[in-house]
C-alpha cells in the first residue's frame, strides 16, 4: 500500500498576550492510499488546528512553527503543502483535496439551488461544460442517497441530514485524492449519523477514497475508521489498528476515552470519564502532558516526555498493524521500538 499524506514533526503554534500557545506540538503520521485514518481526542486536543494546517488554512494569530507535510495525489508529483505556491494549491483544493470544515452543511449558499452550488463550484474547477457537470450532478446526489428533485431545492428546504448528504457529495464531486471531514457527524440526529456513516463507509469501498475523519466521538471511530490516531494536550499519544484499540487500548488516556463511550441500545452503563481537567495549551505540563490526570502515573512522567514508539501487540499476533504509543509504562524497561510511524 501506497502513501498518500506525510506529516512530519508538524508544529502549529499561536502567539497570545500570555504566551506561546502550543496547540499542535509535534505531530508525525502517514495517511495510506484507500483507508479512513480517524484523529481522536477531547476537544481542544488540536484535532481541527491539525487538519486546517493541512490545507495551509491556519489563520494569524496562528502559524506554522515547523515540520513538513507532503502530498501525493495519482496523477500529480509529490507536493510540499507548506511551500506550494497559492495559485498551485488552489489548484489542488477540492480537485485533489477536498475539506469538510465542521458544521459546512450550514455553509450552503441560501439563494442558489442545489443543482446550482455544484455547478459553480464544478466549473470553476474544470473544464466541464454546464450540460456536463449537470449530469455529475444528478449521479452524486444518487451516489448519497438523494432524489433527483433535491438539485431544484434550495438548502432551508433540506433537512440537516441531507444537507450534510449534499455537502459530502459536493466534497467528492471531482474524486479528490483525499476528503479531510471535521466533525461530519456531530450536529446531527443518531438516525442522520446513522445514514452518514453507511454512507461514508460505502464511498471508501466503492470509490477507495481516502479519508481523514476528525471527531471527538469514539463510536463513530470503531465503525469508520481502519486505523486511529488519539490526539492530546496537541501531541500523538497512541496510533494504530482501530480493532487493536478498541480491544486492548494501551494509552492511560485511550483507555479513558473508550471507558467514556456511552453504550448505544445496550445497558446502561455508568461512563468512567477522565478525571481531571484538560491543561492550557500555553501551558502544557512537563514530562508526559498527561501526567496531571493519568491514574498510573510515575516520578519520571513528570520530568521525561514519552516518545511515541512502536509496542508489540503480543494479545494479536495477527495484526500486521503495529501500535505506536507514548507512554512510559511501555518504555520504562528499555521495551522502546523504533519511531515508525
Ligand atoms: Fe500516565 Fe506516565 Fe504514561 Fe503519561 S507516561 S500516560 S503519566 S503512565
Ligand atoms: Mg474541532
Amino acid at each position: 500500500e501506497s502513501l498518500l499524506l506525510t506529516i512530519e514533526d508538524l508544529k502549529v503554534y499561536y502567539d497570545t498576550v500570555s504566551g506561546v500557545s502550543k496547540a499542535v506540538d509535534s505531530v508525525s503520521l502517514r495517511i495510506k492510499r484507500g483507508e479512513i485514518l480517524g484523529i481522536a481526542g477531547e476537544s481542544g486536543c488540536g484535532k481541527s488546528t491539525l487538519t486546517t494546517a493541512l490545507l495551509r488554512l491556519t489563520q494569524r494569530p496562528g502559524y506554522i512553527a515547523g515540520g513538513a507535510i507532503h502530498f501525493y495525489p495519482q496523477e500529480k508529483g509529490p507536493i510540499d503543502l507548506l511551500t506550494v505556491s497559492g495559485e498551485q494549491l488552489r489548484a489542488i483544493r477540492w480537485r485533489n483535496l477536498s475539506y469538510l470544515p465542521q458544521g459546512s452543511m450550514n455553509s450552503l449558499n441560501p439563494v442558489l439551488r442545489i443543482a446550482d452550488q455544484f455547478c459553480d463550484a464544478i466549473l470553476e474547477h474544470s473544464q466541464m461544460s454546464r450540460r456536463e457537470a449537470l449530469n455529475i450532478v444528478s449521479d452524486l446526489l444518487q451516489q448519497v442517497g438523494l432524489e433527483p428533485h433535491v438539485a431544484r431545492m434550495y438548502p432551508h428546504e433540506l433537512s440537516g441530514g441531507m444537507k450534510q448528504r449534499v455537502t459530502i457529495a459536493m466534497a467528492i464531486a471531482l474524486r479528490p485524492d483525499l476528503v479531510i471531514a471535521d466533525e461530519p457527524t456531530t450536529a446531527l440526529d443518531v438516525h442522520n449519523q446513522r445514514i452518514i456513516i453507511q454512507m461514508l463507509s460505502e464511498l471508501r469501498d466503492k470509490l477507495r477514497m481516502t479519508i481523514i475523519l476528525v471527531t471527538h466521538d469514539m463510536a463513530v471511530h470503531a465503525e469508520l475508521a481502519d486505523r486511529i490516531a488519539v490526539m492530546y494536550a496537541g501531541t500523538l499519544v497512541e496510533v494504530g489498528d482501530v480493532r487493536q484499540i478498541f480491544k486492548a487500548p494501551k494509552h492511560p488516556y485511550t483507555q479513558g476515552l473508550i471507558n467514556s463511550i456511552p453504550q448505544i441500545g445496550g445497558q446502561r452503563v455508568r461512563m468512567e470519564g477522565i478525571r481531571g481537567n484538560t491543561p492550557s495549551p500555553r501551558n502544557w505540563p512537563a514530562g508526559c502532558r498527561f501526567h496531571t490526570r493519568c491514574t498510573h502515573v510515575m516520578p519520571e512522567c513528570r520530568e521525561k516526555v514519552p516518545q511515541l514508539l512502536t509496542i508489540a501487540n503480543e494479545q494479536d499476533a495477527q495484526s500486521k498493524q503495529p501500535t505506536l504509543v507514548a507512554c512510559h509504562l511501555y518504555t520504562q524497561f528499555g521495551a522502546g521500538g523504533t519511531h515508525d510511524n
